[in-house]
Order: structure tokens, then sequence, then C-alpha cells
């Protein structure tokens, strides 16, 4: 093992963006070695690596960022552009955390599944008022090399070769304690209502909900989180609305196959060379609550670990520096 007090700033290469506390816990914990931690200019990071790549956390600790009741707008977006003032020599960046996933279609999605690939942004106010998708200019296509991986990765899980489960279980038996929020919550647990059905009662489970107006789903084969390369709709506004989901469904469902709704990332510099990742923790809809959080935001961290440990580290090193690219 290297010396890691021989590390410099420049020696890390990729960076890993989060915004809960959740989001940057599973993070931590899919590093092999940890190297340093620290809190500086408002943000919490996290040094290490995994599977040969050397890897910055980071996280912001402002704010409402604090909590696991809501995501930032824009926090994860800023706190790229800060990650990568502070470590020039950052190849890319990973926006990993979780998202609102879009169900039905084509594309068969649970909860615990991981969306990855590029963002649109949109003007949810206008989006809302015109009942038509009203997307802005900005918007993220990561580099070729990323892209490729993607596809890399996904087509090892079909084989049968997927590494989520292996890291799902270490991170777990390495820290226990993790164990009551991270874990998978169960099928029953996994509960789509019809868009025009809303969520009853001010508690934040379904247990006031008519089960009657639930979706009905076959069970899948098995209980391991799929992948699916889509597309990251975000907004500085969270959405909430399965009436409006479906409509925006038949809208988009040719043009992005498969899509899930964000906040966090709006916001993102123009030009960064990153990949967004999240693990579906709801269905976009007035159900939506935090049961999913934690196992969410650890399959979308798997998947993270996943995809680099795909890529080479001479490749990745011989990428140009995201802050000049
Ligand atoms: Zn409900």
């Amino acid at each position: 093992m290297a010396s890691t007090s021989l590390l410099r700033t420049e020696d890390y290469v990729v960076g890993w963006v989060c915004t809960l506390e959740k989001e940057m816990a599973a993070a931590a914990a899919m590093l092999d070695e940890r190297h340093h931690s620290v809190v500086m200019g408002g943000y919490d990071y996290a040094l290490g690596s995994i599977l040969g790549h050397k890897v910055v956390i980071v996280r912001p600790h402002w704010g409402f960022a604090n909590t696991d009741s809501g995501s930032g707008y824009g926090f994860a977006a800023i706190a790229a552009s800060s990650l990568l003032l502070s470590f020039k020599s950052i190849r890319f960046v990973l926006m990993v955390g979780i998202g609102s996933g879009v169900p039905g279609g084509n594309v068969d999605i649970r909860l615990g599944d991981v969306i990855v690939g590029r963002t649109v942004e949109y003007d949810f106010e206008e989006t809302v008022r015109t009942n038509r998708f009203i997307q802005s200019d900005a918007r993220s296509i990561p580099p070729t090399l990323l892209l490729s991986h993607i596809t890399r990765v996904r087509s090892g899980h079909k084989m049968g070769t997927s590494r989520l489960p292996q890291y799902l279980g270490e991170m777990l038996a390495k820290h226990p304690h993790m164990i009551p929020e991270f874990s998978y919550p169960g099928t029953e647990h996994d509960q789509l209502f019809k868009p025009g059905y809303d969520h009853q009662g001010n508690g934040g489970t379904c247990e006031n909900c008519d089960t009657s107006e639930l979706v009905s789903r076959g069970d899948r084969w098995d209980t391991l989180p799929e992948i699916h390369p889509g597309v990251i709709a975000t907004s500085n506004h969270a959405m909430r609305s399965g009436a409006i989901r479906e409509r925006l469904k038949e809208e988009l469902g040719e043009r992005f196959n498969t899509f899930c709704f964000d906040t966090e990332v709006y916001g993102l510099i123009p030009g960064l060379p990153c990949l967004v990742i999240r693990g579906v923790s709801d269905y976009a809809d007035s159900h939506g609550n935090d049961r999913w959080h934690g196992y969410a935001a650890a399959t979308a961290a798997a998947f993270a670990k996943e995809f680099l440990g795909s890529l080479d580290t001479v490749r990745v090193a011989d990428l140009q520096s995201a802050l000049t690219s």
C-alpha cells in the first residue's frame, strides 16, 4: 500500500459529489482506503482510493443539506465547482445520489434501481403551467469514455456479473451500524400508485393510502438493482405529482426512453465532464417518503464503484483535467 502521507491534491483524479448525509455515508463506505477527511470552506471532504483510482468525495454541509428531509437544489452543482478549484487534477466528476424515477413505458423501473447518464435542465414552473416539458439550453453530456463504460458495466449485469451485491454486502459487513438505514427495504414497500391517486394523510408512510389504487406489477426474477442508461431531468423544484409525471412520460418517453427527476445537479457548469448517477428512491409522486433513501443512495454508490472498477487508471490519467476541458 502506497504511503498516503506522500499523496498531494494533484494525485486525486476522480471527483465524487453528493448532497445528503446518507449519500455521503454510502460514498465513504465504498472507499477501499481512506486517506484523509477534512472540513474546508463549508464542505466535507473524504479522500481515498477505490479500485486503484484516487477519489475525492465532497458534500456541502450547510443549510438543509445537513438533513435527509429534502434535497437542496443546485447544491451538488455548486459543490462540483468548488471541488475543481481545490483539486485541479480532477479528470471527471461523478454526481452520485438519489432521484425520482419515472416508472412504466418500455422500461421496468423499481425503487433502488440506478439511472445513469446525462442531464437536461427544465423550467418546473413553466412546465406545470403549460403542461409541456420546457427545457432550457443547459445540459451535460458525459465524455465518450464514460458513456462507453456504462454499456460495458450494464452488459456485465445482463450476463450475471454484477458487482453490486458484493459491494453492498461489503458495505454492511464493514459498517454494521448502517444495516437499519441502508439495507433493502423489501418488495412490499415498493409501492407504485396509479398516477391520479394522491397520497392520503400527512404521515411519511402510505399506511393510510388505498392499496386498491396500487399498480399491479409482477415480481422480478430477483431483487438486484437494475441499471438503466437514461436522462436526468433536473430543475429547482422537486417533482411530486404522478399526474404531471405521466403527462411528461407521454411526451418524453420516446425521446429519453428512461428518465428520472432530480434537483441536486441543477445548475451544473456547462461542459463539465461528469456522469450523473441516481438511485431511484421514489416515483416522483406525492407518495414519496424517505424509507428508500438509504438503500437508493447505497445502490447508486455501489454502481459508481463498479463503474470506476471498469475504467483503466492509466486511461483516466490520460484524460484532460476537468478544469481545462
Ligand atoms: Zn401514499
